[in-house]
């Protein structure tokens, strides 16, 4: 260290560019002894460009001077590193291995109001002559109108574009004009967290001391005394209130200032503020945990390979009470003082397990929810980093929140899809950086599942997981009993009506009979998949994605899957004009709508995103359900996960074929878990629960080892395929995905990336090919798979040639308008 020298910070701004920024450090805020360490991992406000301002995360300070001119950092905003303990290891972790850039890090691990950036002001930039026109040329005409209406004012939100733009999204126009540099944003900062606070008033020293005493000296002042009786009255046995409740008694809507400064100065009062937190926590009434034999087995079997410091993965049937083991293993943890990360699917999803957890543990409960307010979000994240929340059950996220104290992690149903990031770089997988921070922690993870991901279940059978089984469901239920309808030998027989069968009906009218409720699965949203015409080969399709138009009955109209788009239905064909337009397949609003002709009487309801895209919906009809108003509830797989009603003892699924042929490496592993995990949700408390799938296919493979519950079988199978033809888990797969809107610059793209690659990498190279989906969103896509051995050392030279390659392409001004997508280990 060079005390003369002054200190430079590498500060992460919320771009999607690549790399860090250097700003100098103002000299008042460090001392000239040492480094001041404690500002990393601190944000500060820096100025970027010429008007723009971000906040930005210091990632590392040192004293090397670079050769050009850099500005200095404006305002520091922590007092103290806001990304917990072990914070600052897995930033480098995560940056490293999965090869994003710490803007794009930052996106995902902070909350949006630690980052700012969320009120950010559109405003138009002035086109630079040079450069701007040819620019100007390749835009959209809805960007030119855009940018002209933006060059009028001061500048507009992204919420008053939106409305400018109706009936378009504005999303891919913004950005093209951003990465056009046509447009940029002035930073606000007003909406930067402020906790929500409450006045409070308590008794003064003298009241305290003097007691009653004091009524008389109030004599005179009559409304100084009515004060003291309110707050009085209002404090009961304690000596502070509120300062509304004391206003309501005293049936004032304003604070009547002037007498509670008397009552402050003469000691008789203190006022004080209060933070009051908006997350809300549940703090549980610590009921007694009674294992069954096989559970209190299965947590001995956990304990031992824990204390050698081993992790667990927990392989437990559908409804042999996992969370009762997890419960069991964690409690020790928290009253050793330690925090807990318990790791859920999707949070909206489990809020019946968030209940029960909160009935069984003693302490306050925190919930890292995605539907929850930036403020909220805020207010958990301080919590945790503070000490003031002990277990917190939160979706992937969770894996970033700032512990202090962490003592084990539990990942709940760890094969769930939803554990990986998808799309967004870093495509990160939230149960590897959960096993990756309890080696830094030294702390036991703990997997779960019914049925678990190939990836632990190689771990296990390698040795580097202990598995500890629950065969058997809790109460002795038994396991689901499956069964095949043929949907071939249905029709040919009559026994067809619209989507169903009469096999799969007949078992619905039992059921409903016999008072008991049912499961519909089809994964497939909306009304129809598709729209044709009956005279040609037209089938309506999004304009901006290579993708058919699914029809919502519900608005009448066309919605792109993709973009999000919403088109007016036509009236007939594009292509030929003609009428005879027909709806092709069916989703789950078909199905509703289906049962309302077939079984009038029944009370139907519907759960998938569309449904749930009202705040409390998704609560409010499984309330409902468990309360027996509904009786079928027809979803998509939101309803696969973690429900848990005791009137379900049968699941329908309406085409138990879809999906199974899919191209994707991890098909059959992802069918087998859907429909096991469906399957479980049936029979769970009372009597036999019953699967009832549609299929084209009754003999298929898949059927039958789901059919005699052997998972092992099964995996033993999948394993070998997958080392055989060289796939997950016994190669690394790197995915990388190119975009542009024009299509023949992105194949020049990837040909040029190809020509470099092929030669070192052979045949780990695979593609350029085009994605399933080849155009999104106005974007031709094509994308590269390189497969390595696990662990080899081409695995670690290429995490540092690939960004630089890449980073390489991304600079020539050619490419200006190309995206790059970096995904490690995808699924
Ligand atoms: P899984 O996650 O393994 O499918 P759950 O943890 O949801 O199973 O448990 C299934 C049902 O059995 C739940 O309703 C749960 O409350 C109940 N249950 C499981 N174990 C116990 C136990 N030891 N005591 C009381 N209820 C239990
Ligand atoms: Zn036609
Ligand atoms: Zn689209």
């Amino acid at each position: 260290m060079d005390k003369d020298q002054p200190w430079l910070l590498e500060v992460a701004v919320p771009l999607g560019v690549d790399g860090l920024y250097t700003y100098a450090m103002p000299p008042a805020w460090g001392s000239g002894q040492g480094a001041p360490t404690d500002l990393v991992g601190c944000r500060v406000r820096v100025p970027f460009g010429k008007r723009k301002q971000y906040v930005g995360l210091v990632m590392e300070i040192h004293q090397n001077q670079p050769a050009y001119p850099i500005k200095e950092a404006l305002e520091r905003l922590d007092s103290r590193p806001i990304w917990g303990r072990h914070g600052q290891d897995l930033w480098e972790w995560m940056l490293r291995y999965y090869l994003c850039s710490p803007g794009a890090l930052m996106g995902l691990a902070l909350p949006a109001l630690l980052r700012v950036g969320s009120e950010s002001v559109l405003v138009a930039m002035d086109l630079v002559e040079e450069e701007g026109l040819d620019v100007w040329q390749d835009l959209h005409p809805l960007s030119k109108q855009l940018w002209e209406r933006l060059r009028q004012g001061p500048g507009m939100n992204l919420e008053a574009v939106q409305r400018w733009m109706v009936p378009h999204n504005p999303t891919p126009w913004i950005q093209e004009l951003m990465e056009a540099g046509l447009i940029g944003t002035l930073e606000s900062f007003s909406k930067i967290y402020r906790p929500k606070s409450e006045a409070w008033v308590a008794k003064g020293p003298r009241w305290l001391a003097e007691g009653a005493a004091i009524m008389t000296e109030l004599e005179r002042s009559p409304r100084q005394l009515e004060f003291v009786m309110a707050m009085h009255a209002v404090a009961a046995s304690s000596d502070q209130a509120t300062l509304s409740a004391v206003l309501a008694k005293l049936k004032l809507n304003k604070t009547p200032t002037a007498v509670l400064q008397s009552l402050v100065e003469k000691g008789l009062l203190v006022r004080t503020t209060r933070w009051v937190p908006r997350v809300r926590l549940k703090a549980g009434l610590q009921q007694p945990l009674a294992l069954n034999p096989v559970q209190v087995d299965a947590s001995l079997k956990a304990r031992q390979a824990l204390a050698l410091g081993q992790n667990v993965l927990l392989h437990g049937v559908t409804g042999s009470g996992k969370t009762h083991v997890y419960l069991d293993l964690l409690r020790e943890v928290l009253d050793r003082g330690e925090q807990v990360l318990f790791l859920l699917p999707e949070i909206a999803l489990t809020h019946q397990l968030v209940q029960r957890v909160a009935e069984y543990v003693g302490v306050e409960v925190g919930v890292y929810h995605s539907r929850y307010s930036d403020h909220e979000r805020v207010e958990l994240w301080n919590l945790v980093r503070d000490g003031g929340v002990s277990l917190v059950l939160a979706p992937r996220s969770g894996v970033f929140l700032p512990f202090e104290r962490l003592g084990m992690i539990i990942v709940d149903e760890e094969h769930d899809p939803s554990y990986k990031q998808q799309d967004r770089s870093p495509a990160y997988q939230a149960r590897d950086v959960a096993l990756w921070l309890g080696s830094v922690w030294k702390i036991p993870v703990v997997l779960g599942s019914a049925t678990p991901s190939a990836e632990s279940w190689q771990a296990a059978q390698s040795g580097r997981l202990a598995k500890v089984d629950l065969t058997m469901r809790f109460a002795d239920q038994k396991m689901p009993e499956w069964v095949w309808v043929d949907m071939v030998r249905e029709k040919q027989s009559g026994r067809v009506q619209g989507e169903f069968s009469s096999t799969l009906l007949e078992a619905m009218r039992d059921e409903i009979s016999a008072g008991r409720q049912v499961l519909l699965f089809k994964n497939r949203r909306g009304y129809a998949p598709s729209l044709h015409c009956e005279d040609c080969a037209w089938t309506a399709r999004c304009n901006q994605c290579d993708l058919a138009l699914v029809y919502h009955k519900s608005e009448h109209r066309l919605r792109c899957h993709g973009c999000g788009q919403v088109f007016a239905s036509p009236p007939g064909c594009s292509s030929c004009g003609s009428t005879r337009l027909v709806y092709k397949g069916y989703g789950t609003q078909k199905i509703e709508e289906s049962l309302g002709l077939l079984l009038p009487e029944v009370r139907v309801a519907r759960l998938d995103q569309d449904a749930v895209r009202s705040k409390n919906l998704y609560s409010r009809t499984l309330d409902a359900f468990q309360r027996g108003d509904i009786q079928v509830l027809v979803g998509t797989q939101m309803i696969s996960k973690g429900l848990d009603f005791p009137g379900v003892n049968l699941v329908g699924v309406l085409d138990a074929d879809q999906g199974l042929f899919r191209s994707q490496f991890r098909a059959q592993e992802r069918s087998y878990q859907l429909l096991a995990q469906l399957a479980g949700r049936s029979g769970r408390h009372q009597g036999q629960g019953r699967i009832l799938l549609q299929t084209r296919m009754p003999h298929h493979p898949l059927f039958g080892w789901l059919e005699r519950d052997a998972y092992a079988t099964f995996m033993d199978q999948e394993l070998l395929y997958r080392s055989q033809f060289g796939y997950p888990p016994y190669v690394r797969l790197l995915r990388i995905g190119l975009s542009h809107p024009h299509q023949a610059m992105v194949e020049e793209a990837a040909a040029e990336l190809a020509g470099v690659w092929r030669p070192v990498l052979g045949s780990r190279l695979l593609g350029p090919a085009p994605p399933l989906t080849a155009l999104l969103r106005n974007e031709h896509r094509l994308e590269f798979w390189i497969k390595s051995e696990k662990n080899s050392e081409i695995r670690q030279r290429l995490a540092e040639w690939i960004p630089a390659e890449l980073k390489r392409l991304l600079s020539m001004r050619k490419y200006l308008h190309l995206k790059v997508f970096v995904d490690v280990d995808p699924e």
